[in-house]
């Protein structure tokens, strides 16, 4: 019997607003306009607009640097690309000699770890070949529109035998991969870059103010020449092309947004979404449609949005209880419910 199948990638979970402020306001009082940057990159769009007290080139140096460091996580984290550091990671598994990680790697690494900890392993970058099991990545390039066959639970159980993050050691820079196991970092990707991207931004020195938009993770940074908020616009999960409202934030966050609107396969009329329970190697059930996350880094609000998508709201509130971090959920009804930080920016 044919199979009615359809495939959603969503390149925009989020969206800043600050262009649209900033070209009625500030920038146009102060005669300074930003650079901006509009592409794609991570299977995602990217963009950003960067502010620099002088005009002397420094925004478009950055910018430049930006997109060359955009470009080099992605080589670094896709397990896609063969040539890859984390599929030349993934090829060490069952080698008891393992691997030796760089230094961005194992910081990676070590906050994912982490994470999986303190959310019982509702965040676990161990589950790789699940992953590849729904093909996700495969959706996302829209290669399976019409034929997607939905993976048989037997194969399922079997992947997950040889996941666990309480099965990976890491010891100084050399990490062991047990046989069958495989690294997926696609939760934190975007995060990463944010990092790489902060830290450029710092070493810059003559930036005042910035916002970088990669897909469903922003940064914000610095001051807007006119001194307004940064404003990160968050997505109705339930009708993704309308906002629920925006985050209006001051200097440096890290906003990450995990949803199951962003992307998913529909078999005959159900909807397999990209975020999966690692206990049951399916997309999480926890009653939540989406969770924005607002931390001071970006791996960190990356993995925490993708833990309380698993754990739901009551689990999810307590998770982000033990960082330095906000989170805004929205369940199946449109009910929002967020800590009382996430309110203070929330509008
Ligand atoms: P995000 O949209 O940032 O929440 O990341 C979703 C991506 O992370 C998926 O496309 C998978 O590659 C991966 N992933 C899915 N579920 C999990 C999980 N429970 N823990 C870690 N990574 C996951
Ligand atoms: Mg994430």
């Amino acid at each position: 019997m044919k199979k009615n199948v359809s495939v959603v990638q969503r390149l925009r979970g989020i969206v800043f607003l600050a262009l649209g402020v900033c070209l009625t306001a500030g920038c146009a009082a102060s005669g300074r306009e930003p650079v901006r940057y509009a592409g794609t990159a991570m299977g995602t769009v990217v963009s950003w607009q960067i502010y620099a007290a002088e005009e002397n080139g420094a925004a478009e140096a950055v910018s430049e640097e930006i997109c060359a460091a955009v470009g080099d996580l992605e080589a670094a984290l896709s397990w896609r690309d063969d040539s890859s550091e984390l599929a030349a990671v993934n090829r060490t598994a069952g080698d008891p000699g393992g691997a030796v990680l760089s230094p961005a790697l194992k910081k990676i690494l070590e906050r994912c770890l982490d994470v999986s900890e303190a959310s019982e392993g509702a965040f676990d970058v161990t589950i790789g070949q699940v992953v590849r099991l729904w093909d996700i990545d495969g959706w996302a390039a829209g290669e399976k529109s019409g034929e997607y066959q939905i993976p048989k639970e037997r194969q399922i159980r079997e992947l997950l035998e040889d996941a666990g993050y309480e099965k990976l050691s890491l010891s100084g820079n050399r990490l062991c991969l047990p046989q069958g196991m495989a690294l997926d970092l696609g939760a934190v990707g975007k995060g990463a870059a944010l990092d790489e991207i902060l830290a450029l931004l710092e070493e810059n020195g003559q930036v005042s103010g910035a916002v970088v938009s990669l897909g469903g993770s922003v940064l914000t940074y610095g001051e807007k020449p006119d001194g307004s908020a940064w404003s990160v616009g968050i997505a109705d999960p339930l009708d993704p092309d309308r906002m629920i409202g925006a985050l209006s934030l001051d200097g440096q966050w890290c906003v990450s947004t995990s949803g199951d609107y962003e992307r998913y396969v529909e078999v005959d009329g159900i909807r397999y979404h990209h975020l999966l329970d690692p206990a049951t190697g399916y997309p999480a059930d926890s009653g939540v449609r989406s969770v924005t996350v607002l931390a001071r880094e970006g791996v960190l609000s990356d993995a925490l949005s993708t833990a309380c998508f698993v754990l739901g709201e009551e689990r999810g509130l307590a998770l982000v209880g033990q960082y330095d971090a906000e989170a805004l959920f929205v369940d199946g009804e449109g009910k929002i419910v967020m800590t009382d930080g996430m309110a203070r920016y929330f509008h």
